[in-house]
């Protein structure tokens, strides 16, 4: 589904991304870790064109990234995003931030597009929040709209930016719960996150980054159990 090949990216003078290659098949759940600073957003984010990069190639469900808009607009039909701080219009309820984006952007009509948000916020399991602002829910709960949000967009690909990092303790485990439930129903998933146990659990492959580069990939017991590279060892070390 996801095909990344040679990808070098700079920002200005800084090389951000090195030579990156990565293959995503459908239905693969990928777990993205390393070092803050490593690129791990900005690689997710040239993923969906919310950065554009300089050398090598970027295709999803066949459409390359390249300059022309159309394919923009074809490749935000194929994958959602979810970032680590919601990014909920805070004006509007909860049911109106996962309907407006289909009426905005797909030209549904209200009726259908709140039909489509009243299904997903019950998959979320907040079909209850559905009248409420984002400021009266919780952390969780505000990330799980965020989510519904997304899948009212019926995307191909699922892309996630540190999910849970922004969320109270209490929290982490509900919104987890949920991405649990959408890899089991077969999303393909590109997560990026510190939480281990969710690694464990959901992803086929682990990627560890560092410095702009991807450093190791494999599966998650062989990735956890017997790491092949030092910076990988230090990694895992410091964070659990
Ligand atoms: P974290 O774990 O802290 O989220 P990350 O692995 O997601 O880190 P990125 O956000 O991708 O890292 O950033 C990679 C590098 O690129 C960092 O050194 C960062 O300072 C730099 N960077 C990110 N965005 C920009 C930008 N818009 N302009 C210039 N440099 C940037
Ligand atoms: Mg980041």
């Amino acid at each position: 589904a996801i095909e990344v090949s040679a990808l070098d990216k700079w920002y200005g003078n800084f090389h951000v991304l090195k030579n990156i290659a990565l293959s995503v098949a459908a239905g693969e759940r990928i777990v993205v870790c390393g070092p803050s600073g490593s690129g791990k957003s900005t690689l997710i984010r040239c993923i969906n064109r919310l950065e554009e990069h300089q050398q090598g190639r970027i295709s999803v469900n066949g459409i390359a990234l390249n300059d022309s808009v159309k394919n923009l607009d074809a490749i935000r039909r194929e994958v959602g995003m979810v970032f680590q701080h919601f990014n909920l219009f805070p004006h509007l309820t909860v049911k109106e931030n996962c309907a407006l984006p289909q009426i905005l952007s797909r030209g549904k009509r209200r009726r259908e597009a709140e039909e489509m948000a009243m299904h997903f916020l019950g998959k979320v399991r907040i079909p209850e929040q559905a009248d409420k602002y984002p400021g009266q829910l919780s952390g969780g709960q505000q990330q799980r709209v965020a989510i519904a949000r997304a899948l009212c967009m019926t995307p191909k690909v699922m892309l996630f930016d540190e999910p849970t990092s922004a969320l109270d303790p209490e929290m982490v485990k509900e919104v987890l719960d949920t991405m649990v439930t959408l890899a089991e129903e077969g999303m393909t998933m590109i997560v990026v996150t510190h939480e281990m146990g969710f690694a464990r659990k959901v992803a086929d492959r682990v990627v560890f980054m560092e410095a702009g580069q991807v450093i190791e990939v494999n599966e998650p017991q062989a990735f956890f159990d017997a790491p092949k590279h030092d910076s990988t060892r230090r990694f895992l070390a410091n964070i659990m």
